[in-house]
């Protein structure tokens, strides 16, 4: 009982730890998730700023391209007037303008226009079939003139007053831009923030791997990134395609704009302080449960010796030192039991009084320790003559034992004092005796009933044998009145 209650005990603080464990890891991640989103959301606005303010450069030039006037003026002027209102744009790289076919027609870099052809972009060929679409972003490349730097482009269709496709205009955006917004950010130790296109390929990554190469790589085809690509937003945690380790990977579509911001911070970063935790929990938990089980060990064992005492020690109590039969004390409970269990079941209750005979002489024969090696063989032949559970044999007193027989009829106790009488009688002599210890029997029996006492059986039993005696020892008598009644 004991050590099932603290087994139970153990396993609830066991569960309960445990949920708050997991409860703990379920914030660490959320508090990760969170940190990540506040950075995706930082370089989101930015973009966008940005976006909207190339944005809108486009739309200043195309308006400025579709007014007749302007075609007119010098070329200087017209360049002025086409590209000045771009200058806002921060790491601004070649703004141009073309015609139907692709080729530059105005120039932010020259005031003759550059001979190039960007029909092969593929924001072109889409503006070109379709009237409905707004900002198109294309790349990263890099740049034919100017800085031959990493760029991306925002473009816009120019339509004729009837709605006809007449160009596009163009602007490119240098890739540094990226580089030093996402230098400014604290992502922390372990963890990347990167910058990839819809289809997968790679702007910028801080922190920055100190090459080139990894621009305009393609990523589309790891397994991770195909899941960041097809949900577009939210987290998930997995093991990296690239080296290995695990990782939480939080992402988000920066605004209508085919560019992805990706967060991965390292699985080791983000749960060291809950690791840590719980590790000193998990550790206490233990040591805790240990004692707790230890303890109860330790309690039952103290409890098992204690109870074991307990039983010797009324074991004690109860029998009689030399002989090892029950005690009068224990003679008195027993009368007491039966005589209520027959007066409940209605059934006789008989006892047999015995007497060793002419004990006194015996005793001045062999000495007192003589005498108390006789009475141990008595005994043990008593207990050996009854059999069944509820029987009882008790030392009386001196050399006088009682046998109690519940549940037993005269006949039945004439039997077993008859019984108990041969055995003794056949006892193998005393050394230098010629005959054997003998013993007299006084049987008496009674069907218990409230208005009688069990004293009354006792009294019986002491006259029964008295006459025993009296009619010549070793031999068995039953009380007056059953003698009547037979
Ligand atoms: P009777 O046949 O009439 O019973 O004669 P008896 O000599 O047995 O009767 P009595 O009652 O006069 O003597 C009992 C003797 O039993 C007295 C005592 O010396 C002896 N006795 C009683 N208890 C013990 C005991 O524990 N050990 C030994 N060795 N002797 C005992
Ligand atoms: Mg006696
Ligand atoms: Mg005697």
């Amino acid at each position: 009982m004991l050590m099932s209650g603290s087994v139970l005990a153990v396993v609830a603080i066991l569960l309960i730890v445990t949920s708050l464990l997991i409860r703990e890891y379920g914030n660490a991640t959320e508090t990760a998730v969170r940190s990540a989103n506040n950075v995706v959301q930082l370089i989101d606005a930015d973009v966008q700023r940005n976006a909207d303010l190339y944005d809108t450069s486009l739309k200043g030039m195309i308006s400025a391209w579709q007014d007749p006037e302007v075609r007119s003026i010098s070329p200087q002027l017209r360049q002025q007037v086409l590209f000045d209102r771009s200058t806002a744009a921060p790491y601004k790289g070649d703004l141009v303008i073309m015609d139907e076919t692709g080729a530059i027609v105005a120039d932010s870099v020259s005031i003759i226009p550059r001979e190039d052809n960007f029909s092969d972009r593929p924001s072109f060929a889409r503006h070109r079939e379709s009237a409905s679409l707004d900002l198109l972003v294309d790349g990263p490349f890099k740049a034919r003139w100017g800085f031959k730097d990493w760029c991306i482009s925002f473009s816009r269709r120019i339509p004729s007053p009837d709605g006809k496709f007449v160009g596009v205009a163009s602007a490119s955006m240098r890739l540094s831009y990226f580089k030093r917004l996402l230098r400014t950010l604290d992502v922390g130790q372990g963890s990347t923030v990167g910058l990839v296109t819809t289809e997968g390929l790679l702007l910028a990554r801080q922190p920055d791997p100190g090459n080139q190469d990894y621009i305009g790589r393609d990523f589309s085809r790891l397994p991770n990134f195909q899941r960041i690509l097809k949900e577009i937003n939210g987290s998930f945690s997995a093991t990296s395609d690239l080296d290995g380790i695990q990782r939480l990977y939080t992402f988000s579509r920066v605004g209508d704009l085919p560019l992805i911001v990706v967060i991965t911070q390292s699985r080791d970063e983000v749960y060291a302080v809950w690791k840590r935790n719980a590790l000193l929990v998990a550790s206490a938990t233990g040591v805790l449960c240990l004692g707790i089980l230890w303890l109860s060990y330790l309690l039952g064992k103290q409890l098992r010796l204690r109870f074991q005492a307990e039983r010797e020690l009324a074991e004690l109590a109860s029998t009689d030192g030399l002989t090892g039969l029950a005690n009068r004390r224990h003679l008195d409970y027993v009368m007491k039991q039966e005589w209520s269990r027959g007066i409940r079941s209605g059934k006789s209750l008989s006892l047999l009084m015995i007497d060793v005979d002419h004990f006194k002489a015996f005793n001045d024969r062999h000495g007192h320790h003589g005498g108390d090696v006789a009475l141990r063989n008595v005994a043990r032949t008593l207990a050996a003559s009854i059999r069944r559970p509820g029987d009882l044999a008790a030392r009386y007193g001196g050399e006088e034992f009682l046998v109690v027989l519940p549940e037993t009829d005269l006949q039945g106790a004439r039997v077993i004092a008859e019984k108990i009488r041969v055995a003794i009688e056949a006892l193998p002599p005393f050394a230098g005796d010629r005959q054997s210890v003998t013993v007299s029997i006084g049987i008496a029996c009674q069907r218990p009933a409230s208005g009688l006492k069990p004293s009354q059986l006792f009294d019986d039993a002491d006259k029964a044998l008295y006459q025993a005696k009296r009619n010549g020892r070793n031999r068995v008598e039953l009380a007056v009145e059953h003698v009547i009644q037979t």
